[in-house]
């Protein structure tokens, strides 16, 4: 059998922003769209222009850019159910918007069409026919999204499908089944799906867009391909309204990897699905998810001790594909639950560092003893690896804080304010900055970036990704030690690291430091040459070392 591969549509950019606290400004569309393209993705949802200003501007700047892969495809409803087509304000925005493709939704359950419409049945179907017909008519590819279509099937089939056929015999060439609400199971979709393929002409292509309201919209989405759909819309991450849209990222590996489908973008190499899941993640400024099946920094990371064994002799033994092929390692989290084979595998993955007489024994011990202290390296990979390094004898590290100082001051009711200050040695030379900042940490941050930014210009593009605090020891109230979690991100990568300290500053401090070390040595930072630092940075109050100011 040749079954024509599986079209992924992404709507991140107009479902996906429905989501709650997620904002996407024009340039953040427009650059997520660049990325998808060069993911090959043959559609992209680009917004709704009669809705917002904002999706109008997206598509009036997009029809600049050149897309190699992509259709810009613009979203829209049916005609209103008072407007003839070539006069509703919807529809023209829509052809306004100049896409090659549109999609538009209509009503296939009688309880929207009659209670929410206030429409006959008759009437919406006119509605889908003559909404459709009149974007056939003026050029365009037209996308039917059947809103609301499980549930309306479940209540009539037979209406449900009239309104399909109105959409296909006024020239949709996909028609997309929605389970809007999310709610249904995954034998009823897989059902009803096969139902509808069995009534529609073979030309017309079947799509799926489902919701994640009952935990199901990945499921539900492969449950529909495997009973004929050939289209499949999603978000990437999953982002969208309530409990999210179907997660791209997911269906698309587990279409390639499992189901054997072929699909466009093409499941071959599937090795760059980290990076566009954590591209989107960043832009849309969102935590990236570290358990996300495969692409997540927790996907093939083993804990427990026994799994931690096993996988340091089988790789494979806790984990259902090779992490090798999404761009993925296997990883060993490094903790007290886990044993010596865990320390022993992570310090072999460091390379050349075991070969140089680490003993992996030892580092295990110290990493239990480190972690009765409250420095946990669960999660925080970059501190575990700048601790075996710094073990080495010929380590240099590249700069040291010599000291700082933060104030917080609230005075007279007015907002509080922060201001850090941090002496910082690189290469024989102290810098001294100070910064103000929203609250002490983000000054400390500020002020420590300032410094070494004028020794490591590549640090500027380096950022802060997320920043977490937990109380270790809860009986002790505001005596606990402090555990700060720090995620630093860069355009190749981010990375963990932690601090543990009975104070809050210190401890985002030792975090910050590693997360500075770690990026200088992972991006093979070279500190600017002196006669560069003075010119550009002559506003610092800088001295040499030797004048002996410092320390
Ligand atoms: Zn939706």
């Amino acid at each position: 059998m040749n079954a024509p591969p599986i079209v992924l549509y992404d709507t991140t950019l107009r479902d996906g922003t429905q989501r709650e606290g997620l904002v996407l400004s024009l340039a953040d569309k427009l650059k997520i769209a660049r990325r998808l393209d060069e993911a090959g993705f043959p559609y992209i949802e680009g917004g709704w222009p009669g809705s917002n200003p904002k999706d109008e501007e997206f598509f009036a700047a997009a029809r600049s850019m050149t897309f190699r892969h992509t259709k810009l495809a613009a979203f829209g409803s049916t005609r209103h159910r008072s407007n003839r087509a070539d006069e509703d304000p919807n529809l023209r925005a829509l052809l306004a918007a100049e896409t090659p493709v549109t999609t538009i939704f209509g009503k296939s359950w009688l309880l929207h069409v009659v209670d929410v419409l206030g429409a006959t049945p008759e009437e919406n179907l006119a509605m889908v026919g003559e909404s459709v017909a009149f974007l056939r008519a003026a050029g365009r590819e037209v996308i039917y999204d059947a809103e609301h279509f499980f549930d309306g099937y479940r209540a009539d089939a037979a209406y449900a499908l009239a309104t399909l056929r109105a959409a296909v015999e006024a020239g949709a060439t996909s028609v997309v089944l929605c389970d809007t609400n999310g709610g249904c199971l995954t034998d009823e979709i897989a059902t009803m799906t096969r139902a509808v393929r069995a009534e529609l002409e073979t030309g017309v292509t079947l799509g799926i867009h489902v919701h994640d309201d009952a935990g199901l919209a990945v499921a539900n989405s492969l449950a529909a391909v495997q009973a004929g759909a050939r289209h499949v819309q999603g978000t990437i991450n999953g982002y969208g309204e309530r409990c999210g849209n179907a997660n791209l990222i997911t269906i698309w590996a587990n279409l390639a990897l499992k189901v054997g489908f072929e699909t466009v973008p093409g499941g071959g190499d599937l090795t760059h699905l980290s990076e566009l899941s954590r591209f989107v993640a960043e832009v849309a400024n969102i935590a990236p998810d570290a358990h996300a099946p495969y692409v997540g920094t927790s996907a093939f990371a083993h804990k427990g001790g026994v799994h931690g064994a096993a996988t340091a002799r089988v790789e494979q033994a806790y984990q259902h594909v090779d992490p090798a092929i999404i761009g993925g390692t296997s990883r060993l989290v490094v903790s007290e639950l886990g044993g010596r084979a865990n320390a022993a595998w992570r310090v072999r993955q460091l390379g050349q560092l075991a070969s140089e007489g680490l003993d992996p024994a030892e580092l295990s011990r110290l990493v239990k003893q480190l972690e009765s202290e409250g420095l946990s390296f669960e999660g925080a990979d970059a501190s575990f690896e700048l601790l075996v390094r710094r073990r080495r004898a010929d380590y240099v590290p590249p700069f040291r804080i010599v000291d700082y100082t933060v104030i917080v001051e609230r005075r007279n009711g007015a907002a509080p304010r922060a201001e850090a200050s941090v002496k910082v040695e690189v290469d024989g030379e102290v810098l001294h900055t100070a910064a103000d900042g929203n609250g002490p940490v983000n000054a400390l941050d500020l002020a420590l970036r300032k410094a070494l930014g004028a020794f490591y210009p590549a640090l500027d593009e380096v950022h802060l990704v997320d920043y977490k605090v937990r109380i270790i020891d809860g009986a002790a109230a505001t005596g606990a030690r402090t555990r700060v979690i720090i995620e630093t991100g860069h355009e190749t990568g981010s990375w963990l690291t932690a601090g543990a300290e009975a104070n809050i500053i210190s401890a985002s401090l030792a975090a910050l430091h590693d997360s500075l070390e770690y990026a200088i040595w992972r991006l093979d930072a070279r500190p600017r040459r002196r006669d560069e630092r003075s010119s550009s940075h002559a506003a610092h109050h800088r001295t040499p070392l030797a004048a002996g100011e410092a320390s």
